[in-house]
């Protein structure tokens, strides 16, 4: 009850949900309380969460805030989302999110941008939570649910973290079960936790994860108790600190965060040594091919025919195409064109297999790190702290956009666990996030650095 009073209270305002299940919420709640009552009841037992629109909810509205999929309830329940439920969790709504996950700003949304909870000192101007997961970090932030699910294609649980004050771990490529969320490239999707604390996260991803014989990426190793391992402490790591992350322009107080963050670290008795990751720079424009090549053959199935809206006209050609066209948005369409091009016969080679094996080079490079002794890597997670709504040179500049996840897309690319966790504030107050990278399937160790930042 007092989630959704908040919720009734500030939503308005933030725009953070996009539907809310009170009834079923209070039914969960209740069954929840039976159990308790009994000394039974799972891990997450009658913990209110929040949970990205991208996630299949059964009977539940379900839209990845797309027009194109208005009116759709699924028939089925997402794995991860069910194991949630299997865990006792309860459900409070769905959260806004960019559409299809496709931007880094929530503004794509059809629902509208999310308004973060946080102001700049002495400034009244409303600023994005970060995105594509970013009803996910405001909600969480501002206290209108316990943690919430989100998911990574590039950044989208780590970027809105870090702009939040919120902690947020992509995991290991096939660590989550990708099976009924809605797919935008399915190479890069992970689902991950967005909570208030490394202990929070933990315990969310513990429950969301886990091999499921109907994603055939989702890899079949046990899945530890990872909040177990928030207390294991870093003594006798090494922290690797790549140089290419140092780039131009970037704000003192980032370049500031980094380093004090490597203090702590060492003062837990870690040791840094500076690496060298080469192919960093070729990340961004990848992914950038990657992940629109993918996403163009995933979105072609919203045809107006399977699913939500459908315009009609004078033949099926017709209703494909006025459909298609009233239902995504501009940011989406502008994928599916980069998507169609680069996997067109005459520039397939040039543009998407090139990009494959910058992408394999991406991978090389952790890979020759971690062999040469490191155990993880500390890189600030965003270049900025969150800036303005309707931010115009943004607007003006999509690639200034995609700028953002320069610091997150080279983990989605290589596979990686990568958990953005707060560090500090910058000059006006907002929160800045510092990143932690691992080894594949060492999310463990990500935990233990993280708690000794926070
Ligand atoms: N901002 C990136 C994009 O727009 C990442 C999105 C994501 O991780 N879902 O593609």
């Amino acid at each position: 009850d007092a989630y959704i009073g908040a919720i009734e209270a500030a939503n308005p305002k933030l725009n953070a949900y996009v539907a809310t299940t009170p009834e079923k919420a209070r039914d969960m709640a209740r069954a929840s309380d039976e159990k308790l009552g009994k000394g039974q009841g799972g891990p997450l037992e009658g913990i209110p969460l929040g949970i990205k629109d991208l996630f299949a909810t059964k009977g539940v509205h379900t839209q990845a805030a797309s027009h194109i999929l208005d009116g759709f309830k699924p028939e089925y329940e997402s794995t991860v989302t069910a194991n949630l439920w299997r865990d006792g969790a309860v459900m409070l709504g769905k959260l806004n999110m960019d559409e299809f996950a496709m931007g880094s700003s929530n503004e794509t949304s059809y629902y509208g941008p999310v308004v973060s909870p946080f102001r700049a000192e002495g400034s009244n101007a409303n600023l994005v939570p970060g995105g594509s997961s970013g009803g996910s970090a405001a909600a969480v932030s501002a206290w209108l649910c316990a943690a919430a699910t989100a998911t990574d294609t590039g950044g989208s649980i780590r970027q809105p973290a870090a702009f939040t004050g919120t902690v947020g771990i992509k995991p290991t490529y096939g660590r989550a079960s990708r099976w009924g969320t809605v797919a935008f490239a399915s190479s890069l999707d992970q689902a991950g936790p967005i909570a208030r604390t490394v202990e929070d996260a933990a315990m969310m991803l513990t429950s969301m994860s886990g091999f499921d014989p109907k994603d055939s990426t989702s890899v079949d190793l046990p899945v530890p108790d990872f909040a177990a391992a928030v207390e294991r402490g870093v003594k006798g790591l090494t922290i690797g600190v790549p140089r290419e992350y140092r780039m131009d322009g970037m704000p003192g107080e980032i370049e500031k965060l980094w380093s004090e963050g490597l203090e702590w670290l060492k003062a837990e008795g870690a040791s840094v040594r500076d690496i060298s990751l080469p192919h960093t720079k070729y990340a961004l424009p990848a992914y950038y091919i990657v992940a629109p090549a993918e996403a163009s053959s995933n979105l072609a199935r919203y045809d107006g025919v399977k699913y939500g809206l459908r315009v009609t006209g004078k033949d099926i050609t017709d209703l494909y195409e006025l459909t298609r066209a009233a239902g995504f948005g501009r940011e989406v369409k502008r994928r599916i064109m980069i998507g169609t091009y680069v996997l067109s016969a005459g520039y397939f080679d040039a543009y998407y297999v090139k990009a494959q094996k910058v992408r394999t080079l991406i991978k090389k490079d952790f890979e020759d790190a971690f062999h040469a002794g490191v155990d993880a890597i500390l890189t600030p997670a965003t270049p900025s702290a969150a800036f303005g709504i309707g931010d115009e040179a943004l607007a003006a500049d999509p690639v200034a956009m995609y700028l953002n996840d320069v610091f997150t897309v080279t983990v989605n690319m290589a596979g990686l666990p990568g958990i953005a966790v707060p560090a500090g504030k910058d000059a006006q107050g907002l929160p800045l996030g510092l990143q932690v990278i691992g080894k594949p399937f060492d999310e463990e160790t990500l935990f233990a650095a993280a708690r000794v930042i926070e």
